[in-house]
This record gives C-alpha cells, sequence and structure tokens, in this order.
C-alpha cells in the first residue's frame, strides 16, 4: 500500500479515525442553558457545554422565563472549533507518517526477497547492465518509474540506473514518489530505493 494524503485508505485507519473523533465529541457534563441568536436573527433557547462551549442537542421552545437566561458564549464555541482543527490536523499527520514508515518497512522488506531480485536482473541483462540514465557507467539498480503496481511490476516500468544516476534521481524524487497535499516526509525514513 502507498501512503497518499488520504486519511482514509485501510480498515485499520477508519478503526483510528473512528476513535479518534469518538474522543473529540463533547464528554462534558456541565452544561447551561443559554440564549442564542441563530441566523435570522431570532433567539434559540439552548443547552451549552460549560467546559467546551460547544452546544448540546437542538433549540428548545423559548417560553417567557427563559428571557434572564445568559447569553450563549460563541467564543467559547469559536476557540473550541479552532481547537480541534489543530487535533485534527495533527491526527492526519500522524497518521500519513504511520502509514509512510509502513510503506517503507514494506518495501525494504521486498527489496530483499528473491522475487525481486529477479525482476532485477531481468531489468539489468537485456541492456547489458548498460545504465540507461547516462549510458557509460555499470547500472547496478532497476529504478521504478512508478511504484503504483509495486510487488508485480510490469517490467517497462523499471529501468537499469548506475548509482551516481539513481542517486541523482533519487536527490530530488522525495516529494514525488510520495504524492500528498502535505508534504510530511521527513526523509530520515527512507531507506533504500530501487
Ligand atoms: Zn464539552
Ligand atoms: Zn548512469
Ligand atoms: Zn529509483
Amino acid at each position: 500500500m502507498k501512503p497518499t494524503g488520504h486519511l482514509l485508505q485501510t480498515p485499520e485507519d477508519w478503526k483510528a479515525s473512528g476513535e479518534f473523533f469518538h474522543s473529540l465529541e463533547c464528554q462534558h457534563t456541565e452544561l447551561a442553558l443559554t440564549r442564542r441568536t441563530v441566523a435570522n436573527g431570532t433567539v434559540a433557547i439552548v443547552s451549552q457545554c460549560q467546559c467546551c462551549g460547544r452546544q448540546k442537542g437542538s433549540a428548545l421552545r423559548k417560553l417567557p422565563e427563559h428571557d434572564s437566561l445568559p447569553a450563549f458564549n460563541e467564543t467559547l464555541e469559536r476557540e473550541w472549533s479552532k481547537q480541534r482543527e489543530q487535533h485534527v490536523t495533527q491526527f492526519k499527520k500522524k497518521r500519513q507518517r504511520e502509514n509512510t514508515l509502513k510503506w517503507f518497512s514494506d518495501y525494504n522488506r521486498y527489496l530483499q526477497s528473491p522475487l525481486w531480485k529477479e525482476k532485477r536482473d531481468l531489468v539489468l541483462q537485456p541492456e547489458d547492465f548498460v545504465c540507461q540514465g547516462c549510458r557509460k557507467a555499470r547500472a547496478t539498480s532497476a529504478h521504478h518509474t512508478t511504484y503504483r503496481h509495486q510487488g508485480h511490476e510490469f517490467l517497462f516500468e523499471l529501468i537499469a540506473l548506475c548509482q551516481s544516476c539513481h542517486d541523482r534521481y533519487h536527490a530530488s524524487f522525495v516529494d514525488a514518489l510520495l504524492p500528498s497535499e502535505e508534504p510530511y516526509f521527513d526523509g530520515q525514513s527512507s531507506g533504500n530505493f530501487e
């Protein structure tokens, strides 16, 4: 599985995000009735959590005795929304990072397998081990032009490269490898590339 910018791609992701979003739900018990002015200017009577500021449940029917209730604390709720957004961003980054690490670990294991070694030979031999990047140096690795079929690559997706060309390619390659909306790759967990 290749890491992407998307949060939900595996059953583990679904489970983790389910638990995460559940943990964001208001669990507080300190509630108070407040008067909340809604979109069209009318006042609704709503229950507001006094800890995180969120409205609990839907509006109640307004009765005359509700006139003395305190106003809904919009600032408290806005603060919480901001915090929530930050939590969500952090959670996404953490999941993406975990997925990236897993991807590299699976990938590096694959590069050690007899299946990969056989595939690499099938790429290098027909080129007489000549690098297809410079056509001078000896090719030592089969470079992936795409990771779409990682583990069951078409041979035309692999190119024989010398060490120097391969290193040069991958030096500017990290972003292209991980097509994500947010760059989260720290460049330290890469292990080996092919
Ligand atoms: Zn709350
Ligand atoms: Zn080369
Ligand atoms: Zn490569």
